[in-house]
């Protein structure tokens, strides 16, 4: 269905079971879930799919080895085990992480970090409490003991006992001679570094978007829509009023129970519902992009997680050619950032701190973007750093509405399967029905019969059976894992059909028939692609292609010549 019957229906449809409002990844996987389990589901987002904190992430799936120092081993638990079955759910999208952490003496921290451990921070800060913490010159590091200690703790729920799909290897500690040899721009001052494992997730975007049409294409129950907001009641109080951002169109619902995803915008939609709320105490994080040779061979296919004086976490991330720098965390009353020039000159000051003779500078950087963590609203007097990361579903529940509100607080894209499955079972006892199905082993789309180990034969035979280059094969398939086998089957179709609208068109003089020419602007895409992921993905603005449905923005691609010829390459499949 295209969004425009997508519409249609939603005119002449006024009930629903579930309204999920926010389609980041944890409404996204709500929706999901439920749609598995039968229950009609909405799920509609005032932007695109994915617009929201979930496309502003540090782009890991990990376990969270911090939380571990505020006790969190509940968090922790499950974000190993989810992060182990994204490996295996996801492989396409998330790839294990070798992370690196340097260590600038042996003992810091202790003292400091078990109090955090047993919730005693507070002595540390009391004037008349112990100073269990920070002699001279320690800083808010932590040590080689500490970290070691911590690598164990956290590596516990990694064990062969417990770990039944991918486990990652265990992590191991290196000196300072055979550190500096792995990593020669390192600083000197280092004693030690350690090597933990991870994963990365390069394309969020498209993981999310992919569990969305994979969702639909699954259950005829399931419509997710973009750009189409929840601005407010009727006045039943009972009819949610949705506004399609394309067209100005307005429609109603009436759901049983309404989903509020919104991340941090979560008491602004309880505003609209009518129902004032005060869940999130938003967190800023900022990241930046490095155009930057020197220091993304300095840290080669590693993670390096380090923190700063202040005790603030600062990670390098190889991303492609690229390194991403981040993050802050500042805390926010509203949901829209930016990055400002004060966060990019604290980002780039961090990078001396562990490579002291590699020079960055502003003119590095090709691309900023920045997110709200929506954390859950917390009035004590602990740093941001100290404000939990779990998740919960608060549920309003009043009198004089029909429905009940859950509300989807905080969370990690880490974790997205797991809360949804939480939530859908919360749901499921409202809605008075059970679970017919879990998501436990449910592979995501391109990570179907992923070829683990065979990856070059399923690359030869995919382009012997389309007369395709092998070599667009391979493309393809680090793009989009074996869903790169419908694109490619598109792209070895000639335009005939499409040729009376489309085939006078001079684009790049393009072939008609041609769909495997690469883009003028953008030699790594092809023309065949980008129609195929237009018309598959919901793409309604060029922008969306650009920004989620590939890497381009981030990979510094985004021109006005770019944006002009996928203009004309989408224009007779976008909605007008
Ligand atoms: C800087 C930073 C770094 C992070 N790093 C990591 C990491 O490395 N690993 C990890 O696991 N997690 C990380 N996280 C956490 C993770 O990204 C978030 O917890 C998660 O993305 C939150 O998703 P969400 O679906 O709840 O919210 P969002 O993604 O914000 O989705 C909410 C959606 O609601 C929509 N919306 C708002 N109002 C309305 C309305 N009125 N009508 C319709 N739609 C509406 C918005 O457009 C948006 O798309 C990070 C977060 C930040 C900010």
């Amino acid at each position: 269905m295209t969004r425009q019957d997508q519409l249609r229906y939603l005119s002449q449809q006024s009930k629903v079971s579930v309204l999920i409002i926010g389609a980041g990844i944890n409404g996204i996987a709500a929706f999901r879930d439920l749609a598995l389990q039968n229950v009609d589901v909405l799920m509609v987002d005032k932007g695109d799919f994915c617009s929201g904190t979930s496309s502003a992430s540090s782009h890991m799936i990990h376990g969270g080895i911090r939380y571990l120092e505020n006790g969190e081993l509940r968090l922790v638990r499950e974000s190993v085990q989810e992060r182990n079955r994204l490996l295996q759910l996801a492989p396409h999208y998330v790839k294990p992480l070798p992370t690196m952490i340097p260590i600038f003496n042996w003992q810091s921290g202790i003292w400091k970090i078990a109090a955090k451990f047993f919730g005693l921070s507070g002595l540390l800060l009391s004037p008349t409490g112990l100073r269990l913490a920070q002699s001279k010159g320690e800083g808010h590091q932590r040590g080689g003991v500490i970290v070691k200690l911590g690598l164990m703790l956290y590596e516990l729920w990694n064990s062969p006992s417990i770990v039944t799909a991918a486990r990652m290897p265990s992590h191991r500690f290196q000196l300072k001679v055979s550190s500096l040899k792995q990593f020669p721009e390192l600083s000197s001052d280092i004693v030690a570094t350690a090597i933990y494992y991870d994963a990365v997730v390069l394309s969020p975007e498209r993981l999310a978007v992919e569990l969305v049409t994979e969702t639909e294409k699954m259950s005829q129950n399931a419509t997710a829509i973009n750009y189409l907001s929840v601005v407010g009641m009727a006045d039943s109080q009972r009819t949610v009023i949705l506004h399609d951002e394309v067209s100005g169109q307005q429609f109603q619902i009436q759901p049983e129970l309404v989903i509020n995803a919104t991340g941090p915008w979560i008491d602004l939609t309880n505003r609209k519902l009518g129902q004032p709320t005060d869940f999130i105490g938003g967190s800023k994080g900022s990241h930046l992009v490095l155009d930057h040779p020197k220091l993304r061979e300095a840290i080669g296919e590693h993670a390096i997680f380090f923190e700063n004086d202040d005790g603030r976490i600062v990670l390098l991330l190889p991303y492609f050619d690229y390194v991403i720098v981040g993050t802050t965390d500042i805390r926010v009353d509203h949901p829209e950032v930016y990055c400002t020039q004060e966060e990019i000159t604290y980002l780039l000051e961090m990078i001396g701190r562990v490579f002291p003779h590699i020079e960055v500078e502003p003119s590095h950087i090709l691309y900023t973007f920045s997110g709200v963590r929506p954390l859950p609203t917390d009035n004590s007097k602990q740093s941001m750093g100290q404000i939990t990361r779990d998740h919960q579903n608060k549920i309003v529940e009043q009198a004089e509405y029909s429905f009940p509100v859950f509300n989807l607080v905080g969370g990690k894209w880490t974790t997205f399967r797991a809360f949804a499955e939480q939530v859908t079972d919360q749901a499921l006892k409202f809605l008075g029905q059970s679970r017919c199905c879990d998501t436990k082993d449910l592979v995501i789309g391109g990570g179907n019969d992923y070829p683990f180990t065979d990856r070059e034969h399923w690359i030869a035979s995919v382009a012997e059976n389309y007369q395709v280059d092998s070599k667009i094969v391979k493309k393809l398939f680090d793009r989009y894992g074996t869903g790169a086998r419908a694109v490619i089957k598109h792209m070895s179709e000639p335009l005939l059909s499409r040729t009376d609208q489309w085939g006078k068109n001079e684009l790049n003089d393009l072939d008609p028939f041609d769909q495997t020419k690469p883009l003028g602007n953008v030699a790594d895409y092809y023309v065949g692609e980008v129609r195929f992921i237009a018309e598959q993905e919901k793409v309604v603005f060029v922008e969306d292609f650009i920004r989620r449905r590939s890497n381009l923005a981030m990979l510094g691609q985004d021109t006005p010549q770019l944006r002009a010829e996928l203009t004309e390459i989408m224009a007779d499949l976008l909605p007008s």
